[in-house]
Formats: C-alpha cells, sequence, structure tokens
C-alpha cells in the first residue's frame, strides 16, 4: 500500500490529504507531502494515524521516512484535538526512530544457524571452559581473569594449554604469588606477548590478594584498573564470573565481523569504538550471546582473510560478500 501511496499521490508539501474516501476504508487516514530538506525532491513521509477505532481521542502514528531521509528532520504527528477535529505537533523524528542496520536479525538468524553444532575452537576451548568448575568460586573468577589475560592475541588452542598447566601447577592467586617469573612464564609460554603477560598476572595477582581478600573487583572500572585488563576483557570477566552482562565483549572477530555486515553505523577503527556502536542498537539481551556466536563464527567460517562467503548463509544479504 505505501508504494501505491507514494506513487501515486502527488500534493503541495505540508497539504494534507484524506485518503479514506480513496482507499474506502472507515477510519480515517492522512497522507502529507514534506519537504526533508531545502530541496523537496528528497523525499516525502506517509502518517497513517492508527488505533482510530480503539475509542481513544488520541492516535497513534506511524511514520514512513523516505530512503533520503537523515537523523533531526521533523515530521509532523496527527492527534485528534480534545475539541475535536486534528491537531498537529512537529517532533525530531531522530527522537522517535532509532538508527539499525538493514537484515540484522536474518543475518543473525543465519549465523545461529551455521553456528548449531557448536564445533569452532570457543565452544571447547573458550573462557568459559577453562576455569576448574569445582574449585571454590572465588578460585573459578580469578581463574576466568587469568585465562582471558591470557587470551589476547593468542588462539584458542594456546590458551587453553597454557590454562592446563597453570591448573596443574596449581591456579590459585597464593601460588601465583610463589611462582617465580620465570617458572611462571614456562607455564605460559608459547601465548602471545607472554613476557609481559608474566609481568600483568603478577602486578594483578598482587593487587588481588591486598585489596579485594584474592577475589576478582566485581565492577567493569575497578577491573579495567588491574595491569593488563582492558574494556573487552571487563566485560567479558562480568559476565562469565559475575554473570552479570554489563556490554559487550568485542574482540577481533566480533570488530571484523560487525564492520562486514555493516552492524555498526560508520566503519569503525578499534574493537572499542565497534562495542560503544554495537550496543548503541543492538538490543541488550543479545548482548553476551553475541560475543560467543560472532568469535566462533569468525573462527570458522568469516575468516579474517579469505572468509568462506561460498558456505556463509548470508552471502546474498552480506554488504562485504565475495560474489565470485
Ligand atoms: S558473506 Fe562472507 S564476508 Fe559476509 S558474513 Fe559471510 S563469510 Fe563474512
Amino acid at each position: 500500500m505505501v508504494v501505491f501511496l507514494m506513487g501515486g499521490l502527488g500534493g503541495q508539501a505540508g497539504e494534507w490529504w484524506n485518503l479514506s474516501p480513496i482507499l474506502g476504508c472507515m477510519a480515517p487516514l492522512y497522507w502529507c507531502r514534506e519537504e526533508l530538506g531545502p530541496d523537496s525532491s528528497k523525499g516525502y513521509g506517509l502518517k497513517v494515524p492508527f488505533s482510530p477505532l480503539s475509542g481513544s481521542r488520541a492516535h497513534s502514528t506511524a511514520t514512513v521516512p523516505s530512503k533520503s531521509s537523515g537523523k533531526g528532520k521533523k515530521v509532523t504527528v496527527l492527534y485528534d484535538s480534545s475539541e475535536g477535529g486534528i491537531a498537529e505537533k512537529e517532533e525530531t523524528d531522530s527522537k522517535r526512530l532509532k538508527w539499525e542496520p538493514g537484515n540484522w536479525r536474518q543475518q543473525l538468524d543465519n549465523i545461529r544457524e551455521m553456528r548449531r553444532k557448536k564445533d569452532a575452537p570457543v565452544d571447547q576451548m573458550g573462557a568459559e571452559k577453562c576455569f576448574d568448575s569445582s574449585a571454590p568460586p572465588e578460585v573459578m573468577r580469578y581463574q576466568v581473569l587469568l585465562s582471558l589475560m591470557l587470551s589476547s592475541q593468542t588462539k584458542d588452542q594456546v590458551t587453553s594449554a597454557a590454562m592446563l598447566r597453570l591448573r596443574e601447577h596449581g591456579l590459585t592467586v597464593d601460588n601465583v604469588l610463589q611462582t617465580d617469573d620465570v617458572t611462571l612464564g614456562q607455564l605460559i609460554y608459547p601465548v602471545g606477548f607472554w613476557k609481559n603477560k608474566v609481568k600483568y598476572i603478577k602486578q594483578t595477582t598482587a593487587i588481588l590478594k591486598q585489596q579485594y581478600g584474592s577475589d576478582i573487583p566485581s565492577t567493569v572500572r575497578e577491573l579495567v584498573n588491574l595491569p593488563g585488563v582492558g574494556p573487552k576483557m571487563a566485560h567479558l570477566v562480568m559476565n562469565i564470573a559475575w554473570n552479570n552482562v554489563t556490554g559487550i565483549g568485542v574482540d577481533t572477530h566480533v570488530h571484523r565481523i560487525s564492520n562486514r555486515l555493516k552492524w555498526v553505523k560508520k566503519e569503525t577503527k578499534t574493537p572499542e569504538e565497534t562495542r560503544v556502536a554495537l550496543e548503541d542498537w543492538l538490543p541488550r539481551d543479545l548482548w553476551s550471546e553475541i560475543n560467543w556466536l560472532l568469535v566462533g563464527f569468525g573462527q570458522q567460517i568469516c575468516l579474517p582473510v579469505n572468509p568462506r562467503c561460498k558456505e556463509c548463509l548470508n552471502r546474498h544479504i552480506c554488504p562485504a560478500a565475495k560474489r565470485c
């Protein structure tokens, strides 16, 4: 119906048309051409007051912005005035229309389908799998933090093997503090930047002992103050160790795929920028799932180099798909 109306009606800018007689419907239906910028050819809006049969005096309105409409444009909203008749009110459409990427729900469903078998490295060896689930809660939380500290710039297989060696050695705050740096280095080698990580693990563990009773902090603000802990890690720790979703954990996979699928309004340069951009529109109840989904998807199909677009269910709706 929208296509018919937009293609078949004209009118001056700002002039309201009652479409009810034309369409033969009982309910009032109004259409107005609006200038959306200095050049009126840029587009126009369609306003369809609905719920006229609800008995309510005030009508809600739906707005169909033209493709070219940008944020901050004024739109006119129709109401039944208390005196009878139609009243108009201008609102800024950006207050009512929130940006979200096209097709994202279909793309997400496709990724869920491609991840159905849960057979990516992250499923077997991610941070959720690396801690000793029979240990006391504070020790489990410490192990989650350590596995995430080890995991940056490191493949899951390498992190998992290092965690196994650490756990055999005894992965508690006290044990790590009693372990000399050379031995700790041998235990975690060859994780990425292992020398720096030895230093950060020792410093962080000492802080946990002194300030947190050998437990880990329970806020993002405190976590990011620990040496070697950044925002991505902090949000993942909050989710896994404290079961509290405070933000999206954006690693290199989530960052890359979000840009390929155009899940960010403008291209982002860093994972932290991507996190902020995703959190702006992605429903909060998906924040926890999205890291797990995209990390595994990035490990198996949407690879950093030579993504397997031919096998990807999103190949027809992905802006970055290789068509040949
Ligand atoms: S079509 Fe290719 S680039 Fe797009 S999501 Fe799938 S694998 Fe990644």
